[in-house]
């Protein structure tokens, strides 16, 4: 081995790390010598221990005196286990494990050669420290080296810190990954004690394949030893996961069905009605399918020259009445996206959305840093349900959770940036149950995002917002009673088939590629729907072509200029000018656009995608009534804005000549300035309850003095 490493030893020799390390990858070690290889399996404490002494003698040779460390990496897939198999057989073998970091805790310099000095000869005595728990002093001042031979009756041993040597240690809790989870069962969890120049190598929600040593430690109950003992993994050396959904594996004949499947005429289609094929599409319904489909694709997100970053995920944002399949649909997109997780805003438990800093997760009075369900869904899904009752502290770190996907915490003396690149889906209730219903169509969207509670900057953050509402329409209500009933006669009782009586109709679906609703409608199965959402997101980036950047920047430069025409009618009136549509909105479109393109495995987008993204962009404004952009961040829009400003001119201008006003002054006024009569009754009906305006008598105002 001397020689086949002798250039990493020099490497080594020059890199002046405080940690010198080498690391072998396993196969190297086994070309060289199987046998040896594979003893390093079963007994890896000594033979490491052995490999690094042998390291050091390597420099001392060579006139460096480094404490140098011997490591192995890539483990041979044989030797990968299920955290919650591992147990007395694997107890002290070198074991691999696919899993994700859910907690880290802060680091403690760690005695690993304690130095002691004999009070009654002044000898130095050293003494290697394998226990993390207790300092281990000499039991005597040996002879053999020189000593005294005091006994530690005769004499006292005095710790000498500075040529004792520390090394850095961190416990990290770490947790089988979701994917690999038998359905139900509990994710098997495991500390991980890291050591020297591993520590602060992973932050909470990273996904990594640990090669760890189990080692058994006695349980302390009250002070005592039991005979029951505890795992904790000693870390040996980690991987970062290196491809993306590496969890996801997509064979040959995957592939081949990816492709054909995405050359469908109809594919957008297909994909829309696989999104939770039990709701049925009434009213807006195949829209907001629609633009989850895109959801689950997601825009490309890029790093500019400057090192800012700009997202590809799209947030979408279901508000509406109960009832009408909101937390179904986010229960469905969180079992179809790639590492999708499913919330509610109320009951998340422990470090909730974000992440917490809690003290003593690991029994040693350390604070450790704990990931949220943003970090733990990295480049998936984040399902939140009842939005609207997240908590205060959630809140204030959901506006740069969601804008640049990463989550500052600084709790505890911790401080640390954890990525959170998920998208968004997330589920809001009214708080007064149900969205006021209001005569006329002009109280857009925002008005009722009010009604949830929410903060309304917290509006600008989602690309797309959806106002579902629970409408009696004789028509849509029967189809959708047939649906729901006709789905639960095609459903099997769960009983039967826990009993063994029936087959579980999921279980039937896993390898097909198709299925068929109860209205005979084809959508694709959740399994074969995940391979294409990682296949895509894996392989496809699209690029925007210069026609479809100009379908954007045309359909933006319109939508300024319809408001700036308008604009110029009320330039008298001391309004304050907004912008109708901003660069946020912009960038919305050009998620959409690229998530249309990857859906269809296009590396470039072309303005047949520019196109789709604008409908979807231009339905969900248009139809729940929104007018513009600047009514995201204020919640009033600028055209009413502008219109109750005139007519409190209007008003102003014939008190001040007559003392008061007639209605039909004011209409006659508003005429040539395309104010309908329903919007000055509006403004004027908003005056009177503020108290602005008052009226001696029917259809007569003036002013309150
Ligand atoms: P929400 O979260 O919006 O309050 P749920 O998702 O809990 O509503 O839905 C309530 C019930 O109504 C569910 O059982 C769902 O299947 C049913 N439902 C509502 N709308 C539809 C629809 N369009 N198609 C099928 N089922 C529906
Ligand atoms: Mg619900």
């Amino acid at each position: 081995m001397e020689e086949a490493k002798e250039s990493e030893v020099i490497m080594l020799l020059s890199k002046q790390s405080p940690y010198p390390f080498l690391e072998v990858p396993f196969h190297e070690l086994q070309s060289f010598d199987p046998d040896f290889a594979e003893d390093l399996l079963r007994e890896p404490s000594s033979i490491l221990e052995r490999g690094s002494h042998a390291l050091k003698q390597i420099c001392r040779e060579r006139g460096e005196d480094l404490e140098t460390v011997l490591r192995v990496s890539e483990l041979p897939r044989d030797s990968r286990i299920a955290l919650r198999d591992i147990g007395r057989v694997q107890v002290n073998t070198l074991c691999s494990v696919e899993v994700i970091v859910t907690k880290v805790s802060d680091i403690k310099p760690r005695i690993h050669r304690a130095t002691f000095r004999c009070e009654a000869c002044g000898e130095l005595i050293e003494v290697i420290q394998k226990n993390e728990r207790e300092l281990k002093e000499p039991l005597s001042c040996p002879q053999a080296s020189g000593g005294c031979g005091s006994s530690r009756r005769e004499t006292r041993f005095e710790l000498v810190l500075d040529t004792s040597g520390l090394v850095n240690n961190q416990w990290m809790e770490i947790q089988e990954l979701p994917e690999n989870i038998p359905s139900g069962g509990q994710p098997g969890r495991g500390m991980v004690l890291i050591e020297g120049d591993q520590v602060n190598k992973h932050l909470p929600g990273q996904r990594i394949t640990a090669n760890v040593i189990p080692v058994i430690h006695s349980e302390v109950k009250r002070g005592k030893k039991t005979p029951l003992f505890d795992i904790i993994y000693h870390m040996v050396s980690s991987e970062h996961e290196s491809i993306p959904f590496n969890e996801i594996s997509i064979s040959d004949e995957d592939k081949e069905m990816i492709r054909s499947v995405s050359q469908r005429d109809d594919l957008f289609t297909l994909m829309k009605d696989s999104i939770a094929p039990a709701v049925f599409p009434t009213g807006r319904m195949p829209f907001v399918k629609r633009s989850l489909a895109l959801q689950l694709f997601g825009g490309v997100a890029r790093i500019n020259p400057d090192r800012t970053r700009m997202r590809g995920d799209i947030h979408i944002l279901l508000m509406g009445d109960p009832g009408v399949a909101k937390s179904q649909l986010l229960q469905y997109m969180s079992k179809i996206s790639p590492r999708g997780k499913l919330a509610s805003g109320g009951g998340v438990s422990g470090a909730g959305l974000t992440a917490a800093a809690v003290k003593d997760a690991f029994s040693d009075g350390r604070f450790a840093l704990e990931a949220g369900i943003l970090p733990l869904s990295d480049r998936g899904l984040a399902a939140i349900d009842e939005f609207d009752k997240i908590s205060e502290d959630d809140r204030r770190t959901m506006h740069p959770a969601m804008e640049q996907q990463e989550i500052y915490i600084a709790k505890g003396g911790i401080t640390a940036t954890l990525p959170a690149r998920c998208s968004i889906l997330a589920a809001a209730n009214p708080t007064k149950g149900r969205f006021t219903r209001h005569a006329n169509r002009t109280r857009s969207v925002m008005y009722n995002f009010k009604e949830t509670g929410l903060p309304v900057p917290l509006a600008s953050r989602f690309d797309i917002i959806w106002l579902l509402r629970d409408e009696v329409r004789v028509e849509d209500d029967e189809r959708i009673a047939r649906h729901i009933l006709d789905t639960r006669t095609l459903a099997v009782a769960e009983t039967k088939i826990e009993e063994g009586m029936q087959l579980d109709p999921s279980s039937e679906q896993e390898d097909l590629v198709f299925a068929t609703g109860v209205d005979n409608k084809e959508y694709l199965t959740i399994n074969f729907l995940r391979k294409y959402i990682a296949f895509a997101k894996r392989h496809v980036h699209p690029d925007i072509d210069e026609k479809a950047q100009k379908k954007i920047r045309d359909f933006y430069r319109d939508a300024r200029l319809a408001f700036d025409k308008d604009d110029l009618d009320s330039m008298n009136n001391n309004e304050e000018a907004v912008i109708t549509i901003t660069a946020r909105a912009l960038e919305s479109l050009i998620r959409l656009t690229e998530a249309h393109a990857r859906l269809h495995l296009r590396d470039i987008a072309t303005e047949e995608d520019a196109d789709l993204a604008i409908a979807i962009y231009k339905h969900w404004r248009e139809e729940t009534g929104i007018e513009d952009e600047s009514e995201l961040h204020s919640g009033v829009s600028a055209k009413s804005r502008r219109v109750s400003g005139s007519v409190r001119g209007m008003l102003r201008e014939v008190c001040s000549e007559k003392g008061h006003a007639e209605i039909i002054d004011i209409y006659n006024l508003a005429l040539p300035m395309n104010i309908p009569e329903r919007m000055v009754d509006e403004v004027i009906s908003k005056m009177l309850t503020s108290g602005e305006l008052y009226s001696p008598r029917e259809g007569r105002f003036s002013f309150v003095r």
